[in-house]
């Protein structure tokens, strides 16, 4: 960087703006913005990137421009966002930034058809080119491969993973059902496991992992779905705005009058779940006001004052009654599911008071009696055994090494109140599991050879107040980009070490600290936090001390009060930590953390429902083991697997690939590039990392024979004689290409940034 050329600074809203530099200090630049009438400020040197000479210009693959830093990385995608080009390869990472709108033609058939059997870089970036290419490397190489999507809440991951398998269907199927399934699986899903919140109003509050198998023959042969975390705690309690999961409005706004009357159904805002959110008729279309002045209207009965305008509950229930039919439910099984719906919304009415006699105990509520028969109708119990375990609890005395005796022991009502939520969430839950096995049989296969996976889940998050649900999101990705660093900057520097180019090693921040902090057994968090389940009685702040007094010192956590990083001071030392992540620093409340890893029934409840006189309620415990401590040990297990379920799959795969998937503002509107948030996106995501490293080093590369393939044509037969190796090196002295700019590995060329004209840089692109 020198005076008199431009450079991106930072700008608080944008992300950074163009400058001069005119004035150099020992760490700090004094730069003169470009545009007119603005005073010239000092910023840190480290925050001050060089600019490409034209900044209007922009790139498909980011590898190619002259200067490769967050700056100019920033300011290719704004460029092309401001063209609907929403998807940039750096490399081989796509980026894509989510338009919140339909671009024309984008998806459309016409366009899956081009992209297919084309090498990356010969079309414009797109999420089909990265779907293709793991489809090409699974024939070349037979092995399975995987696409990992991540981004923030809203960015647009489920989407592309829905264009993903698509595409992948539609132009690697057989024309056969099994395609379509794949495809309507996910209303489906998205049914039971999405809700509308603050920061997307189809947010999944689930993680997925959608295989497509192939045959020997690399046909689309069946699908499965694996499912991590399903957010329990929105069940009962939503946070102001949001909404609990979409099947509840849908079933009561779009049901049937039959199915209504059958499953007691009214409108939402009748039940505690779904009416303490805070989405509300916004009253100003015409119709919405006619329906809300005639509270005895069939539309207000069944919307009622929770209707969302932005959401079409009637519609939606229709369109996924639809899917059902496609992936093949019928209407018995239909019913199954609505009715455990409904059984969770009457559950959730139930109230308790305290009772009159000294027992310190509590009774149901006389107002929800009839709720009570209700629930206990469509969950197949006996409504006197539901009232009773709701207000005591069955415990197994061992005084004295005596054979255990019985005891029932009254529930005061703020326990009932939780007995009551467990339960709600137990059947929900076990009710999503049954949703995710019934959409695999739809698409059975008997023998597969290899297959593509999909890898959907949520961002690092990091909010106002955070709990138990961000950590266990956090750690996740603390996990996922453990493995992209390792797939991506690792293997970057052992291919340059291979080929022998003698370039300096390339530092990344290594991870595992945080990830051993969090999952190593005994003194791990999470092996904490289940010790403290196992406690006669356990609580949050214990639970808290004890991860403060085991990793004193630890370079990834910090107290709250004492921390430097300035991140919720107001947060008491047992009351919470901060987590270092890859992303930021985190403080995590650790109220409810306890309650939220153990959301164990209690025993006589859990024995109520798996001995339901309802086949299908039964069902859906069946595989439930009734003791706690195998019950927590399954907990915990499935909670781990969702990491180690990962590693384990990713590790036999030769080739993933990733797509960053970048929200553009808050708002969710289209057309509108919130620079600084953008930028935070691309660096939580390491991309920045990864320009660092291919700034370094030789992002673009051809393998010798390729290129020799490519122009063995035009030479002349002496020069076609040699070795592609040599009939590279007489190529590149006779174009006159400066040695600088490249440098001859053992199989394949390499070039500094910004030394392959795009154009050049199609025949040459590395896949
Ligand atoms: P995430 O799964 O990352 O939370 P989603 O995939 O649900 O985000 O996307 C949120 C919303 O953004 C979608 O409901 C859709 O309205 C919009 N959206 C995302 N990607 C696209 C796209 N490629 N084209 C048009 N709209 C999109
Ligand atoms: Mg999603």
């Amino acid at each position: 960087m020198e005076d008199g050329k431009p450079v991106w600074a930072p700008h608080p809203a944008d992300g950074f703006q163009l400058g001069t530099i005119v004035d150099i200090g020992a760490d700090s630049l004094t730069i003169e913005p470009l545009k007119q009438g603005q005073k010239s400020f000092t910023a840190q040197i480290n925050q001050v990137f060089p600019a490409e000479d034209d900044v209007n210009k922009h790139v498909e693959d980011n590898c190619s421009l002259m200067y490769l830093n967050e700056a100019t990385l920033l300011n290719n995608i704004r460029v092309r966002y401001s063209k609907d080009k929403i998807y940039t390869f750096v490399a081989n990472i796509l980026i894509a930034v989510n338009p919140y709108y339909d671009i024309p033609k984008l998806y459309a058939p016409e366009t899956i058809k081009q992209y297919r059997g084309k090498s990356l870089g010969t079309l414009p970036p797109h999420v089909y080119a990265i779907a293709d290419k793991a489809y090409r490397d699974m024939r070349v190489l037979k092995m399975s491969q995987s696409i990992i999507v991540s981004g923030e809440s809203g960015a647009g991951k489920t989407e592309n993973t829905k264009f993903v398998l698509r595409y992948l269907t539609s132009s690697y199927g057989t024309g056969q059902d099994i395609d379509e399934r794949i495809v309507e699986a996910n209303p489906l899903l998205e049914a039971f496991g999405n809700a509308k919140t603050v920061r997307n109003n189809n947010s999944s509050r689930f993680g997925k992992f959608v295989e497509i198998h192939f045959n020997e023959k690399n046909a689309v042969v069946g699908g499965f779905v694996s499912h991590y975390l399903l957010e329990k705690s929105r069940i009962c309690q939503q946070s102001q705005e949001e909404r609990n999961y979409h099947i509840f409005y849908r079933l009561c706004a779009g049901a049937s009058e039959d199915i209504r009357t059958k499953l007691h159904l009214g409108s939402p805002d009748a039940f505690r779940y779904l009416n303490r959110g805070c989405t509300r008729f916004f009253a100003n279309k015409e119709t919405d006001k006619q329906i809300l002045q005639n509270r005895k209207s069939p539309e207000y009965l069944k919307a009622g004052p929770l209707k969302d305008p932005l959401l079409d509950d009637q519609g939606d229930f229709n369109r996924m009654c639809g899917a059902m039919k496609k992936i093949g439910l019928d209407d018995t099984e239909k019913l199954d599911l609505f009715r455990v719906v409904a059984g969770v919304l009457h559950l959730g009415n139930i109230d308790f008071e305290e009772a009159g006699s000294t027992s310190g105990g509590c009774t149901i509520r006389n107002q929800s009696s009839q709720t009570v028969d209700y629930c206990a109708d469509l969950l197949g119990l006996e409504e006197q055994d539901l009232r009773i375990s709701l207000t005591s609890r069955v415990m197994l005395t061992t005084a004295g090494g005596a054979k255990g005796t019985v005891i029932k022991v009254p529930l005061k009502v703020e326990q009932a109140n939780n007995a009551r939520d467990a339960l709600a969430k137990a059947v929900y839950s076990r009710l999503f599991d049954h949703v995710v096995t019934r959409v695999n049989q739809c698409f059975p296969f008997d023998s597969s050879a290899n297959f593509i996976g999909v890898l959907d889940i949520a961002g690092f998050e990091y909010f106002e107040h955070n709990s138990f649900e961000q950590f266990c999101i956090n750690y996740c990705n603390e996990k996922l980009q453990q493995f992209f660093n390792e797939r991506i900057l690792k293997e970057e520097q052992e291919l340059y070490q291979k080929e022998g180019l003698g370039v300096n090693e390339v530092h990344y921040v290594d991870n595992q600290d945080c990830i051993d902090l969090v999952e190593a057994k005994l003194v791990g968090i999470l092996d904490i936090l289940d010790e403290e389940n196992r406690l006669p009685q356990p609580s949050d702040q214990h639970f808290t001390e004890t991860v403060h007094n085991k990793h004193r010192n630890h370079f990834r956590l910090t107290v709250p009060r004492k921390s430097k990083l300035q991140v919720h001071r107001n947060v008491r030392d047992d009351e919470g930590f901060i987590v270092r992540h890859f992303a930021g620093a985190v403080c995590y409340e650790t109220t409810k953390f306890v309650e939220k890893n153990n959301d164990a029934l209690h025993m006589s409840l859990e024995c109520l429902v798996s001995e339901s006189k309802d086949r299908f309620i039964r069902e859906l415990f069946e595989n439930s083991n009734n003791t706690k401590d195998s019950k927590q040990k399954a907990g915990k297990l499935s909670f781990i697997s969702v990491g180690n379920k990962f590693k384990v799959r990713t590790n036999v795969y030769t080739g993933s690939s990733f797509i960053r998937c970048i929200k553009p503002n808050l708002k969710m509107v289209s057309h509108q590039f919130e620079g600084a948030q953008i930028l935070s996106q691309l660096q939580c995501s390491g991309m920045v990392s990864v320009l660092d490293l291919m700034q370094g080093g030789f992002p673009s590369r051809a393998p010798f024979h390729e290129l020799y393939n490519m122009y063995k044509q035009y030479m002349p037969a002496k020069l076609t004689r040699l070795d592609p190796r040599l009939f590279c090196k007489a190529l590149f002295k006779a174009l006159g290409l400066n040695e600088n700019d490249y440098k001859f590995g053992l199989t394949r060329v390499f070039f500094r940034p910004g030394k392959v004209r795009p154009s050049d840089n199609k025949p040459l692109s590395a896949n």
